[in-house]
């Protein structure tokens, strides 16, 4: 990604227009999908029929998740490039799927659209899709296609499978269990801040600010979040088992709540202990916001929040994709964040929620 790519897009592009309407529904649906190979052995049937027919693994359980995704509510195509709104689209479902310590395998794709797509946009969401489905290992088996009168819908569905013993939910959480995050947090948010900034400016001058260079990671991190895969397989060869585990898509504090309140656990985390990147830190001194803050509320970072047993502390240490950020306590009456100060402050969540008003 250049960042010249994400905002200077010129919005009236050189690229050739063709209508949706030229193909009609059916030779869409066919166009958009004949590039996708089936890879997985339990993809029976894909695209083309009635219904997409799949062989369940032995002795394994299905999961299924969906997502709901609407122009102007979770995404802005004014610096959203459409190949990276693909891309996450996919990413951010399949999240979900890995939270639950499964493998994703299929994924159905539905989406509404407005006659402002010409083949071509949709053409390049596709890529993005393909791109999510080639990195992750997954076949697209269907969906649905329609249009609609204002913006863009994605709808994404991802069905993954899991062995019984191997399954995690947000709910087991045990006594004196370690907190552990993946990755670093606060990015995604700051780089959304930053691009909504650019926007402004962009918008008043019609002049790129060269200072996006300089943001490169945040903002990559907000455009194209990777789902974390790697985690599931290093949980596997570790052989860690999570005794509960969420994926941070509303902000830390959010999450760390939704695992203490379906566990009937409390936790401790210690501000010293959350990760951030150098270049998140140089975006909050800028922007004058607290990078704990940014931590625990900004959202949509798609790393993996979980619990282990104190015993599986030694198959953990010294991995560079995991922190060990706080602890349940059973004597505390709620999650608290200790700061570095010393000071014990009561977590609340403050994320990202669909229902607000914006
Ligand atoms: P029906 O009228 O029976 O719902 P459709 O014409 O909607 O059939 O779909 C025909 C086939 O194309 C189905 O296999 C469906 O899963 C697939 N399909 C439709 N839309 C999409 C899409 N946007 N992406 C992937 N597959 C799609
Ligand atoms: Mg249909």
């Amino acid at each position: 990604m250049t960042i010249e790519s994400v905002l200077l897009r010129p919005k009236s592009n050189h690229m050739s227009r063709t209508e949706l309407s030229s193909l009609g529904e059916f030779g869409l649906i066919k166009h958009l999908t004949d590039h996708f190979p089936v890879r997985r052995g339990s993809t029976i049937l894909g695209p083309g029929d009635d219904a997409a027919v799949l062989k369940t693994p032995q002795s394994e359980l299905t999961v299924v998740t969906t997502d709901l995704l609407i122009e102007g509510v979770h995404f802005d195509l004014s610096y959203v490039p459409l190949k990276h709104l693909g891309y996450k689209a996919v990413a951010v479902n399949l999240s979900d799927v890995y939270a639950m310590n499964a493998m994703p395998q299929q994924i159905t794709v539905s989406i509404a659209l407005s006659n402002r797509f010409s083949l071509e946009a949709v053409e390049e969401l596709y890529a993005g899709m393909q791109a999510a489905c080639e990195r992750y290992d997954v076949d697209l088996i269907g969906g649905d296609t329609s249009s609609s009168v204002s913006g863009l819908v994605i709808s994404i569905t991802a069905i993954g499978y899991v062995a019984p013993d191997k399954l995690v939910k947000r709910s087991g959480a045990g006594s004196g269990d370690l907190l552990v995050v993946t990755g670093d947090l606060g990015s995604a948010f700051l780089g959304l801040q930053i691009l909504e900034r650019e926007k402004q400016v962009f918008q008043a001058t019609k002049v790129a600010q060269p200072k996006l260079e300089e943001y490169e990671y945040i903002i990559g991190r907000q455009l194209k979040p990777e789902a974390r895969k790697d985690v599931v397989e290093w949980l596997q060869k570790l052989d860690v088992v999570p005794t509960s585990m969420i994926d941070i898509s509303d902000g830390l504090a959010s999450e760390v709540l939704h695992l203490a309140d379906q566990s009937e656990r409390n936790f401790v985390i210690y501000e010293e202990k959350l990760p951030f990147a150098p270049e998140a830190q140089r975006a909050s001194d800028e922007l004058n916001l607290e990078m704990t803050t940014c931590i625990l509320n900004g959202g949509e970072e798609y790393e993996l929040l979980f619990t282990i047993r104190q015993s599986d502390y030694d198959k953990i240490k010294g991995n560079p994709n995991f922190t060990v950020i706080g602890h349940e306590s059973d004597e505390i009456k709620s999650s608290v964040l200790l700061t570095r100060l010393g000071q014990s402050l009561p977590i609340t969540a403050q994320g990202w929620d669909a229902f607000l008003q914006r």
